[in-house]
């Protein structure tokens, strides 16, 4: 009897001890919860997703900026006066303008396009690809871009060449 009263006594003190432990506890952790919630799952998603917005809206004028550069570029005049034309490029000499590789006409003259090759330095017509002197194969990969924009015809603007 008496050990089990000893017994339930101390029980119930130690239960008295455990719940001043553990309930305030517990509240503090209830009471932090909606917060925690919000840091856990809210603040990554309002982190992200701007950020995922953001990331999108960079990569997609990209693949837009590199297809407007497929025009033809007005060429550098050297120190004699002469347009500079990188060699392996298709370029006009009337119009001084290097078109993209794979195009064989100049969209403002029509004049087929001429290349120098870039192993032995020798001119031919671009729509040739093979060098009649070396006999470098030059690759011409014709994109559906660059054979529309040549059918076109002229394109408005551009620098003017004497
Ligand atoms: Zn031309
Ligand atoms: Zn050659």
């Amino acid at each position: 009897m008496t050990i089990v009263d000893t017994l339930n006594e101390m029980w119930t003190g130690l239960l008295e001890i455990m719940t001043q432990f553990v309930i305030p506890d517990w509240n503090a952790i209830i009471g932090l919860l909606p917060l925690l919630i919000f840091l856990g799952i809210v603040g990554p998603l309002l982190t992200l997703l701007p950020l995922g917005i953001v990331i999108y809206q960079l990569r997609k004028p990209r693949v837009k900026g590199v297809r407007f550069e497929e025009g033809p570029t007005v060429a550098a005049i050297g120190a004699d006066g002469q347009p500079i034309f990188q060699p392996g490029l298709p370029h006009c000499r009337r119009d001084g303008l290097i078109y993209p590789s794979g195009t064989a006409r100049c969209e403002r003259c029509q004049d087929p396009l001429a290349v120098i090759c870039p192993m032995c330095g020798l001119g031919r017509m671009a729509m040739v690809d093979t060098c009649t002197n070396c006999g470098l194969v030059l690759k011409v990969k014709p994109r559906s871009v660059v054979v529309h924009r040549a059918a076109s015809g002229p394109k408005p603007g551009g620098a003017a060449v004497a």
